[in-house]
C-alpha cells in the first residue's frame, strides 16, 4: 500500500526549523543531529499524522509501513536488531509539540524489550540485574501509559516484594528479586487488561505511538493548554520522536543529567546543571537519588566534563541563544537527548541579554526582542523571598505587584500616625476612597476586601509603586471591633500580616522579602531601548517624591500630574473643604487664596524635581463631593452628638432625682456631684457640642447638595472649571507663577496645561482664555513671558468625534483611556469588575478586561481617528496616552502603530514600557491591528 501523504522524518533529514510539524523535541533533535552533535539516532512522526489519528481514532493509513522503513534503517546505523535476542535495539517512543509543555505528556523508555530481547540485552550488557530493572520499568511505563494500568498496582508489589525481602531502596534489590518483581508486573497486565503483555516489538510500537498522540488530548494537557493560553495556532497535535536508547546507568562511566547553558537564575555565563553517576534519565527529575552539580563533574568525570563545555558553546553558537538540554553518558560516550530555549527569570533574561550582545552572539535587536517586557516587573519590586514556607491565609486580585509586610491598621489615620511613628503598616479596609490617601503614604502595602484591580486602591496603590492585593473577599473586616476575620483565624489590629500583590496570596506573620534592583545591565538594555524607541514614555506622577522616584525609573517626563492627590493631603483638606463650603464668592475666594501658594509650591517641587522635561498637569478633576464624608458618616456623627446633648441634660437632673428616690444615697455621693454638676453646666455655657452640630449639619446639606445620581458622569473636571471658574483660575495661577518662579532660578522647564474631561471645543475655548489672561497678569507680576502648552484630555467620546477642531486650541492630546473605554463601552469600570466581567471573559463575549488592555477595535478606532483628525489640523500636534493602558505592552504597540508620541504609566512601570516602546519599533513592520 503506497500512502500519499509523508509522516516520518529521520532525524538527518527533518528541518529543525519546523516546529508545528515535528513538535520542538524533534525539530531540535533533527537540528542537533544535522550540524553534527552526538544525538542517538532516530526519527519523528509529524503532528499531522498526530491530528488523523485524532480525527479518526486510528493510525493514518501508511504511517507503520514508513516507522517499519525507518526502523529498519536504524538497525542498519546502529548495528542492532529490533526484539534481537543477542544485540537488541531499544528505542524511546517520546512526545514533542509546538509549544514546550513540561511534563504534560507521555514519554515510553526502553521500548523493544520482550522475554527474547532481555536475553539479547543480558548478553550485550553482560549485566543481568540492569536488564531485569530495565524491562520491570519498562512493563510499568508501557502499562500506565499505553494500556491505562494505574501505577498503584505495580507500587504495591515493589512495596511488597522490598518488605519481603528486607530492602529499604529500589538498589537494593538484586538480580532474583527484579526477576520476581518483572515477573508479577507482566501478571498485572495479564490481570488487568485480560491479555497478555505484548511481546511483539512491533506491537509495542504501534500501541505507544497511539498511545502518544492521545496525550495531546488528556486532561493534563489540555487543561495546561487552556492555563496558558496556547491556541492550535502556538501547537497543534504532538508529535511522536523514536530515539534509540542509550544507557546512563551502565556502570560508574555512564550517567544523566540536565544543563543550562548559562545559570537560569543569575545569568552568569558558566554551565549549570546537574547529573547522577549510574542512573537513567528520569532519576533526576525523580529525586530518587540526590543529583550533584555539574561543577563536580569536573573532578569526577574530567573528559565528560570537557565533552559538555563543548556541546554547551556549540549549542548557543548555533540557537543564539541560552539552552536547557538533556544529556546521557553511556560508558564514557556523550550523548544529547534534548535541548530547548532556557527559561529565565528577568534577572538572567536582562543580564544574558547584555552580555550575549558583547560577546558577539546575539545583535542588538535581538537583545531587545528576547525578553517579555511585563517580567521586568520582577526586578522593579520587592518580591517574597524565593525560599520561604508559609501558607497563605486568603487570596485576592493581584492588585499592585511587590511584596510587602507590616502591622494591620483598619484605618487611614491611624495608618498615619503609625505609620509616622516608623511603625511598618499595612491599611486594610474594605475599599479605599479618595480621602484614605494619607494612610496609602503611610502603609507599606494595602489589602482590601473588596473592590477590583481598578479599584481605587488597586490605581493609587499602582501609582505609588506599592503592594496591593484587592477584592480578597474571604476576609470580614469588622471596623467597630477594629479585628479582621479569616475562616476560624482572627486578626486583630497591631497583628503583623505579609501581603504578595504579584499573586494576591495573604499571610500571616512575616515573611522575608528581597528588595528590587535596578541593575547595571538593566540600564544598558533601557539605555539600547531608548534609542530605538519612537515613543517616549513619561510617568504618572503627582508628588515631587514620585516624579524624583519616576525619572529614576526612566520617565522622559510626566504625562499626568493629577492635581487632586494634592487636595487630599492633610493639611490642605480642612481648606479644600472650606472652599467647597463656601457661601458666597468671596469666602471661596479667601480659601482659593490659602490654597494658592500651596499648589504654587507643589507645582515648583515637581518642575525642579523633572527639570530639561516636560510636566503635565491635569487640572482638577473629580467631583467636590469627593473631598467632603459621606452623608451617612455625617449623619452617624450627629446622631452621636444629639446622644451626648441628652445625656448632659439628664446628668443634670441626677442629683433631684437621686435625692427623691433615695436621701441618705444622695448625701453619700453629694461631695462628688457638686463639681460634677459645675463641670457639665460650663461644657453647656460653651455650646460646645450645638457648634458642632451646627457645623456638621451645614456640611451635610452641602453634601446632600453636591450629590449626584451618577458623579462620574456629572458636575466634575472643565465642568467644574466653567461654573465655578475661580478654582481652575488658582490652579493655573500656581502653574504659572511656579513655572515664572523657577524660570528665574534658570531651572529649565516645559510645563503642561491640560484640561479634563472636555467634550466641546468651547470648553476648551473658555479654558484657554483664562489661560490667556492669567498668563499676562503672570507677566506682568513676574516679569516672565512663561512658555507651555496647552492642550485636551481626550476621555470623553465626543471630545474624539470634534478633535478636528479642538486641534485649533490644543496643542496636544492626552488620552486618558481608562475613562475614555468606560465611555466608549457605557460600562463602569467598578461595576463592570465585580458583576459581568469575569463571566465575559470567561466566556469568550470579550478577550480581555478592556480596562487592564485597551480596546483596540473599539476605544482604539475612536483614538486613531482623533489622531488622524487632530493632526490634520495641526500636524504638530502632540498626542499622548495617560490610562493604565500605557503601561501595558500590547497596547502600546499599538500607540506605536498609530504614531502617538508618548505613552505615560505609573513609575514603577516606566521600564517596561521603555523596552516595550523598542519592541514596537522593531516589530512595527509585522503589527496588525486586530479585527
Ligand atoms: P520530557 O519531555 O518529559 O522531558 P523526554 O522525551 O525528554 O520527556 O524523556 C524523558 C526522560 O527520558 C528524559 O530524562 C530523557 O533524557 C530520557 N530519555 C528519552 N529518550 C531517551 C533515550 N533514547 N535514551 C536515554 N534516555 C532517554
Ligand atoms: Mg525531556
Ligand atoms: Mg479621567
Amino acid at each position: 500500500m503506497t500512502s500519499s501523504k509523508k509522516y516520518v522524518y529521520a532525524f538527518e533529514e527533518g528541518d529543525g526549523k519546523n516546529k508545528m510539524l515535528l513538535g520542538g523535541k524533534g525539530a531540535n533533535l533533527c537540528e542537533m543531529t544535522q550540524i553534527g552533535l552526538n544525538v542517538p539516532p532516530g526519527f519523528t512522526a509529524s503532528t499531522d499524522a498526530c491530528n488523523a489519528y485524532l480525527e479518526k481514532n486510528q493510525l493514518p493509513p501508511g504511517l507503520m509501513d514508513e516507522i517499519r522503513t525507518h526502523m529498519a534503517a536504524l538497525e542498519k546505523k546502529t548495528g542492532k536488531g529490533f526484539g534481537d535476542a543477542k544485540n537488541p535495539l531499544l528505542i524511546s517512543v517520546r512526545s514533542g509539540a509546538a509549544m514546550s509543555m513540561p511534563g504534560m505528556m507521555d514519554t515510553i523508555l526502553n521500548l523493544g524489550l520482550n522475554e527474547v530481547s532481555l536475553k539479547g540485552l543480558i548478553t550485550q550488557t553482560g549485566n543481568e540485574r540492569f536488564a531485569y530493572d530495565a524491562y520491570r520499568r519498562f512493563i510499568q511505563l508501557f502499562g500506565k501509559i499505553a494500556l491505562n494500568i494505574s501505577d498503584e498496582h505495580f507500587d504495591e508489589r515493589m512495596v511488597a516484594i522490598k518488605r519481603k525481602y528486607g530492602a529499604p531502596q529500589d538498589v537494593d534489590l538484586n538480580t532474583e528479586h527484579l526477576k520476581e518483581l518483572a515477573g508479577e508486573f507482566l501478571a498485572i497486565v495479564q490481570r488487568q487488561t485480560g491479555q497478555a503483555f505484548p511481546q511483539d516489538p512491533f506491537v509495542q510500537l504501534e500501541i505507544a505511538v497511539g498511545a502518544v498522540f492521545r496525550s495531546w488530548m488528556g486532561k493534563r494537557a489540555v487543561d495546561y493548554r487552556k492555563q496558558f493560553r496556547i491556541t492550535k495556532a502556538q501547537a497543534n497535535g504532538t508529535a511522536v520522536s523514536i530515539c534509540t536508547m542509550v544507557f546512563g546507568n551502565m556502570g560508574n562511566d555512564s550517567g544523566t543529567g540536565v544543563g543550562f547553558t548559562r545559570n537560569p537564575g543569575t545569568g552568569e555565563n558558566v554551565i549549570y546543571g546537574e547529573y547522577l553517576v549510574n542512573a537513567q534519565g528520569e532519576d533526576v527529575v525523580a529525586g530518587i537519588r540526590t543529583p550533584k552539580a555539574i561543577a563536580e563533574m569536573e573532578q569526577e568525570m574530567p573528559e565528560i566534563h570537557r565533552q559538555l563545555i563543548q556541546l554547551r558553546s556549540r549549542l548557543e553558537s548555533h540557537y543564539h541563544e541560552v539552552q536547557d538540554f538533556e544529556f546521557t553518558i553511556e560508558k564514557g560516550i556523550l550523548y544529547c537527548l534534548q535541548t530547548r530555549n532556557g527559561k529565565m527569570n528577568a534577572r538572567a533574561m536582562v543580564r544574558t541579554s547584555v552580555e550575549m550582545f558583547h560577546e558577539g552572539l546575539i545583535t542588538k535587536e535581538r537583545a531587545l526582542l528576547r525578553t517579555e517586557p511585563a517580567v521586568l516587573e520582577q526586578l522593579l519590586v520587592p518580591q517574597l523571598a524565593p525560599n520561604f514556607h508559609a501558607k497563605s491565609l486568603a487570596q485576592g486580585l493581584s492588585a499592585s505587584p511587590g511584596a510587602a509586610s507590616g502591622k494591620i491598621v483598619f484605618d487611614a489615620d491611624t495608618a498615619e500616625t503609625r505609620g509616622r511613628a516608623g511603625e511598618k503598616i499595612i491599611l486594610v479596609r474594605e475599599e479605599t476612597k479618595p480621602e484614605d490617601i494619607h494612610g496609602f503614604f503611610q502603609a507599606q502595602g494595602i489589602l482590601t476586601s473588596r473592590g477590583g484591580k481598578t479599584s481605587h486602591a488597586a490605581v493609587v496603590a499602582r501609582g505609588m509603586g506599592k503592594p496591593c492585593v484587592s477584592g480578597c473577599e474571604q476576609i470580614v473586616i469588622n471596623d467597630q471591633l477594629r479585628s479582621a476575620k479569616v475562616g476560624d483565624t482572627v486578626l486583630k489590629e497591631g497583628d503583623v500580616i505579609t501581603i504578595d500583590g504579584g499573586t494576591g496570596h495573604v499571610y500571616a506573620g512575616e515573611i522575608p522579602t528581597v528588595e528590587a534592583e535596578f541593575s547595571e545591565e538593566m540600564n544598558t538594555l533601557l539605555g539600547w531601548a531608548d534609542e530605538v524607541a519612537v515613543l517616549k514614555v513619561m510617568a504618572n506622577a503627582d508628588s515631587p517624591v514620585d516624579a524624583l522616584r519616576a525619572r529614576e525609573f526612566g520617565a522622559m517626563g510626566i504625562g499626568l500630574c493629577r492635581t487632586e492627590r494634592m487636595f487630599n493631603a492633610t493639611d490642605r483638606l480642612p481648606i479644600v473643604q472650606e472652599m467647597i463650603l463656601a457661601e458666597t464668592l468671596e469666602e471661596r475666594q479667601a480659601a482659593l487664596d490659602r490654597l494658592l501658594p500651596i499648589q504654587r509650591a507643589d507645582f515648583k517641587g515637581i518642575f525642579k524635581a523633572m527639570k530639561g522635561l516636560p510636566v503635565t498637569v491635569r487640572l482638577l478633576d473629580p467631583p467636590m463631593h469627593e473631598f467632603l464624608p459621606t452623608a451617612a458618616q455625617l449623619e452617624l456623627e450627629i446622631a452621636h452628638l444629639h446622644q451626648l446633648r441628652d445625656t448632659i441634660k439628664a446628668l443634670e437632673d441626677l442629683p433631684e432625682t437621686l435625692k427623691m428616690l433615695n436621701p441618705k444615697l444622695y448625701q453619700q455621693y453629694a461631695d462628688g456631684l457638686t463639681p460634677l454638676m459645675g463641670a457639665l453646666s460650663t461644657f453647656k455655657k460653651s455650646h460646645m457640642e450645638a457648634e458642632v452640630i451646627a457645623k456638621k449639619e451645614k456640611i451635610l446639606k452641602k453634601v446632600r447638595a453636591l450629590a449626584e445620581v451618577n458623579p462620574m458622569l456629572g458636575h466634575r473636571g472643565v465642568r467644574l472649571g466653567i461654573t465655578y471658574p475661580e478654582i481652575y483660575s488658582m490652579q493655573i495661577r500656581a502653574i504659572l507663577e511656579a513655572a515664572a518662579l523657577c524660570g528665574k532660578q534658570g531651572i529649565e522647564i516645559y510645563p503642561e496645561i491640560m484640561v479634563p474631561q472636555v467634550a466641546t471645543v468651547e470648553e476648551l475655548k473658555r479654558i484657554h482664555s483664562y489661560v490667556q489672561r492669567i498668563r499676562q497678569e503672570v507677566r506682568a507680576t513676574h516679569g516672565i513671558d512663561v512658555q507651555f502648552k496647552f492642550g485636551s484630555m481626550l476621555e470623553v467620546v465626543r471630545a474624539c468625534m470634534r478633535s478636528g477642531r479642538m486641534a485649533e486650541i490644543a496643542e496636544f492630546f492626552s488620552f486618558g483611556t481608562n475613562d475614555l473605554s468606560q465611555a466608549t463601552f457605557s460600562f463602569s469600570r467598578e461595576d463592570a469588575e465585580n458583576k459581568f466581567l469575569p463571566f465575559y471573559n470567561e466566556t469568550g463575549i470579550l478577550e480581555d478586561n478592556p480596562f487592564e488592555v485597551l480596546d483596540i477595535k473599539g476605544v482604539g478606532q475612536l483614538m486613531k481617528m482623533a489622531v488622524q483628525n487632530g493632526r490634520a489640523t495641526n500636524p504638530d500636534l502632540k498626542v499622548g496616552i495617560c490610562g493604565e493602558h500605557g503601561g501595558h505592552p500590547g497596547s502600546i504597540r499599538f500607540c506605536h502603530h498609530i504614531k502617538l508620541n508618548y505613552v505615560s504609566c505609573s513609575g514603577p512601570r516606566v521600564p517596561i514600557a521603555r523596552l516595550a516602546a523598542a519592541q514596537a519599533k522593531l516589530l512595527e513592520d509585522q503589527y496588525r491591528e486586530p479585527v
